[in-house]
């Protein structure tokens, strides 16, 4: 019956930045391999993407409103919510708020009848109402296979992999590091959940290329088949052109490989001891920097008060460093001939940024996946973890210029550099293939030969 229609699939993404890009990067992918595509989300989001969905999309992926309940708006109002913007303590209250949004859902599929849904695993109903409508249900998942086996499992003695015969000393660094990864439970069993009987498939933004090993190893806890999308990397959804345009002059003034961008992602916010002690590594490097400092109102300090002072009269001085206040244009920043390391919290978006793109990355991670992410830059050669100091975990600034000078000056950092660009040639081969066999799938799912 479905010989002669496209098939249209349904994508639900969480709300955060980190999950629309690559929700938007795969739907642009599978739109252009005849697949129809609804994108569902709320109003504030798809505000931000229809302003940045360029024409040859317009006809082929469609942005869907939610009608979320009207209490939910509310919540976004004090905290100035964008998707660029949640503070993480109010992640848990948005996620419980979403889950009201299933009843709006199902009657999206009634109206659409797709014939396919892509969740995310911030959403198992969205699962549960495709298998109660008779719709077969893929989870994307957007963090790095390894991460998400290990929120999965729960014995920390078999962590990473149970083949592993690790000794004792690094059972307990790694207790150690699971205990820092903060809702660990709480996610692993909304994340159980998301991959339960209705699940029929397992796509992560990920490349064999990187993590052969632990997608077997995912699809050995999940007992679901795991494949891998690519890493999906794009241009930037939100641009602001005249602030775009100040940051690339002022790179092409700089030296080749001689400037470290500095992110925490869209949604960590550093301490004002963090922005101290970060500001103090940078000038003491000596390293020039672009440093995208983001803020919110409750951190009850301002930017001056957590600079160390003459900062901005320094930076200023001697032209070394530029700090963009909210938001930059990460990858095309990252692409720029002039960066010559990335300084980043290893979200795992910026994580297969900094390797695509070639850059050596500078590990300081802070939550999470991220404190996962951060050791396999490390283990695959791609960057260097900063070293924390062992008695109170805090990231000292000497230690920082030491990671900067020799990411940026040294040979190390050279070599590093020839690891990521190895590393991502051997991805973009590869790309075409992952992508040839994520449609296939797709299509089975759906019964159309493809
Ligand atoms: N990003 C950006 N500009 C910024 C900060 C972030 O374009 O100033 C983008 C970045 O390129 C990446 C995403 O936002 O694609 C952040 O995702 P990631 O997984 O690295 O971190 P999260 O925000 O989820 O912690």
């Amino acid at each position: 019956k479905l010989q002669n229609k496209k098939p249209s699939i349904l994508m639900l993404p969480w709300l955060a930045h980190g999950h629309i890009t690559p929700y938007l990067a795969l739907a642009k992918k599978l739109s252009q391999q005849n697949f129809h595509i609804y994108f569902c989300s709320t109003p504030i989001n798809l505000q931000s993407m229809s302003q940045n969905l360029q024409e040859k999309f317009s006809t082929s992926i469609q942005l869907i409103d939610l009608q979320l309940p009207c209490t939910f708006p509310e919540l976004h109002d004090p905290y100035n919510h964008t998707t660029k913007n949640i503070p993480r303590h109010l992640i848990p209250t948005l996620i419980e708020a979403f889950d009201a949004a299933k009843p709006a859902f199902c009657n999206v599929l009634e109206t659409l009848k797709p014939t396919l849904v892509i969740y995310d695993l911030f959403q198992p109903w969205a699962a549960e109402a495709a298998y109660q409508h008779d719709i077969a249900a893929v989870a994307f998942v957007t963090i790095a296979a390894a991460s998400f086996s290990f929120f999965l499992q729960n014995s920390s003695l078999k962590f990473p992999f149970p083949e592993f015969d690790l000794p004792e000393s690094e059972i307990q660094k790694m207790t150690q590091f699971k205990h820092r990864i903060v809702n660990g439970t709480e996610n692993r069993d909304r994340f159980l959940k998301a991959i339960d009987l209705s699940c029929k498939l397992v796509l992560v933004k990920t490349s064999r290329e990187i993590e052969s090993k632990d997608l077997h190893y995912l699809s050995y806890i999940t007992k679901k088949e795991t494949i891998p999308v690519g890493p999906l990397v794009q241009e930037p959804i939100y641009t602001d052109n005249n602030n775009d345009t100040k940051i690339m002059d002022w790179l092409s003034r700089k030296e080749p490989s001689s400037v470290v961008y500095v992110s925490f992602g869209s949604e960590y916010f550093l301490s004002k001891e963090e922005m101290n002690e970060l500001a103090s590594g940078l000038l003491l490097s000596e390293v020039s920097f672009i440093w995208v400092v983001r803020f919110h109102s409750e951190g009850n300090f301002t930017i001056e008060e957590a600079l160390p002072q003459g900062f901005a009269e320094e930076i200023q001085g001697n032209n070394k460093g530029m700090v963009v206040q909210g938001w930059a244009p990460q990858a095309k920043i990252l692409g720029h001939g002039s960066i010559g390391g990335f300084i980043s919290h290893c979200g795992w978006g910026s994580t297969v940024e900094g390797i695509m793109y070639g850059v050596p990355i500078i590990a300081v991670p802070m939550v999470l996946d991220q404190l996962f992410n951060a050791k396999m830059v490390a283990d695959i050669g791609v960057g260097l973890e900063v070293p924390r100091d062992e008695i109170n975990q805090r990231v000292r600034k000497e230690e920082l210029a030491r990671v900067f000078k020799q990411v940026v000056e040294q040979e190390e950092g050279q070599q590093i550099k020839r690891k990521a660009k190895e590393l991502s040639e051997s991805i973009k081969k590869k790309g075409d293939d992952e992508e040839i066999n994520v449609v296939e799938k797709l299509l089975q799912l759906v019964k159309v030969p493809s």
